[in-house]
């Protein structure tokens, strides 16, 4: 293996860990993006609340009505029941029957006007949790072939950092100490392919002398514009 094959060896390993470690970040950031699950989460939550609240004030009127009910029972109980001769006590009863099944008339709206709430309310919540459902659903599955990949690019990460070590001692260190340089300061790249007489990373045209020179040689050559090694692919 010459010194440029070395190089660009270790350059394929380089940039392939530069992409896995990005890759891994990103999916790191997709794991912890469960912000639209726990939005619909805290929605379900809130509609629970809201409906068991709506729940108590139809039982609430259910009693008032059942009560009212029994009232008017007891007391028609008395005016039939021929105890109560005296006119006028007979005509306040009535009066109190006929104000006592108003009261009632109106309660046993109101428990309707809650009790279509509530049967309203059971629909629109069931619809909410197959919502909820099918997200978290969607979430698992994104969620297991994102974690399959993460798996898969940590075991391919270990064994392109054994690969970059023994890539790294086969070149001597002065070498190595300007592969680094280079690749620090000209993002990532230190190694570039030519084609057309051009290097490939920064465009800049090559004498036909270089290009030979690059084609020909063993030995290292340097782009004239951006300094990279250059070797013809
Ligand atoms: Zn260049």
């Amino acid at each position: 293996m010459n010194q440029i094959t070395r190089f660009i060896r270790l350059q394929q390993i380089d940039s392939r860990v530069d992409y896995v470690i990005l890759r891994l970040e990103q999916i790191r950031l997709l794991l912890e993006d469960d912000h639209a699950l726990r939005q619909l989460f805290a929605q379900q939550k809130e509609f629970e609340q809201r409906l068991i609240l709506k729940r108590k004030d139809q039982e609430m009127y259910e009693l008032a009505v059942q009560e009212q009910q029994i009232k008017i029972q007891q007391i028609e109980a008395n005016l039939y029941g021929g105890k109560i001769q005296n006119p006028k006590e007979l005509q306040e009863i009535q009066t109190e029957i006929v104000s006592l099944k108003k009261q009632l008339s109106s309660l046993e709206n109101k428990l309707l006007e809650v009790m279509m709430i509530v049967d309203d309310g059971q629909v629109e919540y069931q619809v909410l949790c197959e919502k909820v459902d099918a997200t978290q659903d969607e979430f698992k599955q994104k969620n297991s072939i994102i974690l399959t990949e993460q798996e898969r690019l940590i075991k391919e990460l270990e064994n392109l950092r054994a690969e970059k070590k023994a890539a790294e001692n086969s070149i001597p260190l002065p070498d190595l100490m300007l592969y680094n340089r280079l690749r620090l300061s000209r993002g990532g790249i230190a190694v570039s392919t030519i084609s057309e007489g051009a290097c490939n990373s920064c465009g800049a045209t090559l004498t036909p002398a270089q290009e030979q020179k690059v084609k020909s040689s063993e030995q290292k050559v340097y782009c004239p514009s951006c300094g990279r090694i250059l070797f013809a692919s």
